[in-house]
């Protein structure tokens, strides 16, 4: 192996992107053309070692010309796939170089567990949330963590939520304390006289009934308790008409909160009222309250800004999400940082430890005393990236300021499409039932439309993506295909952009 410096590394790295299509391509076309297979010489393993400039023969030819623009354009609508801020970027770029293993906080030796608790407590203020509940490295008993996306935040959620239901039933019935964690899920709920742990939800995203599965609760295990005539809304008074009858029912409840529906953008709650009165309720019956705020927690940017009339709707929708006992948000959507970024937040750290504890290895110790949390015992993983560099990155470098006018931007393209769409008589604004000034006024970051010509709409996600202009992903809402336009990217130009979509989109019909 030749030996290289970082220096003589980077070079390389430019020297590649010069030439690298997908880079030099930007936002001309968002998707790669004719993806081949990947030639046979290409796939197997070299006897090597090959010159590093050989090696990269390989990822120049056969591998970046076919990458998409995901992140490089900012009409890459998929999903809701973020970008990568410069100051993210450098951040990115230093956690490969330095390569800390985040795993044990060992303050004399890096001051890594240290930024990783300085980028979860900007976050906190980031959110607004009160800092007297929620953070990491306090003497409370609030918490967090990164994780390597909202998924695995989901997972944690329940995972705490699944620990705290059970044994504070098992407390109930038999007074004495018992854990998951120690004890297993079995007998825990035996003991508890606990035969289901059912998950509460309105439109949960598909990684929740994932995360179900993963903690041993079950993807059956979540039921709807959706407000009769809304599209998301919590039936405040079937969580209590549950809650009440929890024990007859041998039941325990964890309720997932949707803030941010991953179709239309909306929120499953509409007030601080309204939390408190979940809140209470989940009090009373020994509820869990996790909030999947994927991208949706993003709102609570926009709490108190001075335009803060215009985004009513979205703040209203995250108020009193503070009440929750955990919360997941995602890094590597909204934030802007690169994949994989996940943000996770509990106000039960003990229940962390009960969970997550990596035994006690001698040689993973950290420092006992200490009020920052080891990793390892917190989250999934033992050995971890620095994923904290690049959020403590871009957050140092553009505060909530940057934040806001990112987020704005963000927002003021999806209700420009939105309103295009709406009274365009060839397209029709989802869910249908609102009125323009309700529609707009809820408008997030998501754009969900169809085409009201069935033939159209059938082929319109595939006409929109070879455009090569923009991207979209298709779903399905009511029983029909749809298009969702999810704006999650810095770049985000109202003007430039929402030009150039309503070109396609008036394109596609001819
Ligand atoms: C994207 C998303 C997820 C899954 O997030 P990953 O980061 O892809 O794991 C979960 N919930 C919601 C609401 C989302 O939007």
């Amino acid at each position: 192996m030749e030996l290289k410096t970082i220096d003589e590394i980077l070079d390389k790295v430019k020297n590649i992107i010069k030439s690298a299509p997908s880079v030099a391509r930007d936002d001309s076309t968002v998707l790669p053309k004719n993806i081949p297979a990947l030639p046979q010489w290409a796939t197997s393993l070299p006897d090597g070692p090959l010159p590093l400039d050989r090696s990269i023969e390989r990822l120049t030819a056969n591998v970046l010309p076919y990458l998409n623009a995901s992140s490089l354009s900012s009409r890459y609508y998929g999903f809701v796939t973020g970008g990568v801020t410069p100051a993210a970027f450098v951040g990115d770029v230093l956690t490969t170089i330095y390569d800390q293993n985040v795993a044990v906080h060992l303050p004399a030796e890096t001051i890594a567990t240290d930024v990783e608790v300085a980028a979860l407590n900007m976050l906190v203020d980031l959110f607004q949330l009160p800092k007297q509940d929620w953070g990491a490295g306090t003497d409370g008993n609030s918490g967090g963590i990164f994780t390597t996306g909202a998924t695995a935040s989901n997972v944690l959620g329940l995972a705490l939520g699944r620990e705290y239901v059970l044994s504070e039933a098992a407390k109930r019935a038999t007074g004495k304390a018992m854990s998951v964690g120690e004890h297993g899920l079995l007998a825990v709920a035996q003991a508890a006289q606990v035969d289901q742990v059912k998950i509460l939800s309105t439109l949960p995203h598909s990684s929740v009934a994932k995360a179900a599965s993963i903690v041993g609760l079950g993807r059956s295990s979540i039921v709807s308790i959706l407000q009769e005539g809304t599209d998301l809304a919590i039936d405040v008074e079937k969580l209590q008409d549950l809650g009440e009858d929890a024990e007859a029912q041998r039941t325990a409840y964890i309720l997932a909160i949707s803030a941010g529906e991953v179709n239309t953008g909306h929120f499953a709650s509409d007030s601080a009222d309204m939390m408190k009165q979940v809140r209470e309720i989940c009090d009373k019956y020994g509820i869990w309250i996790h909030v999947d705020g994927a991208f949706g927690f993003f709102g609570r940017v926009l709490i108190g800004h001075k335009q803060s009339q215009d985004y009513q709707h979205i703040t209203a929708g995250t108020r009193g999400l503070e009440f929750a006992d955990s919360i997941t948000a995602d890094g590597h959507k909204l934030l802007n940082v690169p994949y994989d970024c996940g943000i996770f937040f509990t106000r039960h750290k003990n229940l962390s430890f009960n969970t997550f504890q990596n035994g006690n290895a001698a040689y993973l110790a950290g420092v006992g005393a200490s009020l920052v949390q080891d990793p390892l015992n917190t989250g999934l993983e033992n050995s971890r990236r620095f994923r904290a560099l690049p959020v403590y990155a871009t957050l140092s470098a553009y505060g909530r300021e940057g934040y806001c006018d990112m987020l704005i931007r963000q927002v003021g393209l999806a209700r420009r499409l939105a309103a295009w769409i709406y009274e365009h008589e060839k397209y029709e604004l989802l869910p249908a039932r609102l009125g323009k000034d309700e529609a707009l006024a809820k408008t997030f970051i998501i754009v969900l439309f169809r085409a009201k010509e069935d033939a159209v709409n059938e082929k319109l996600v595939k006409m929109i993506k070879n455009s090569g202009k923009m991207y979209v992903s298709g779903t399905s809402w009511d029983g029909k295909p749809a298009a969702r336009i999810a704006i999650s990217n810095w770049r985000v130009d109202v003007e430039a952009d929402g030009t150039i979509v309503e070109e396609v989109l008036e394109s596609v019909l001819r």
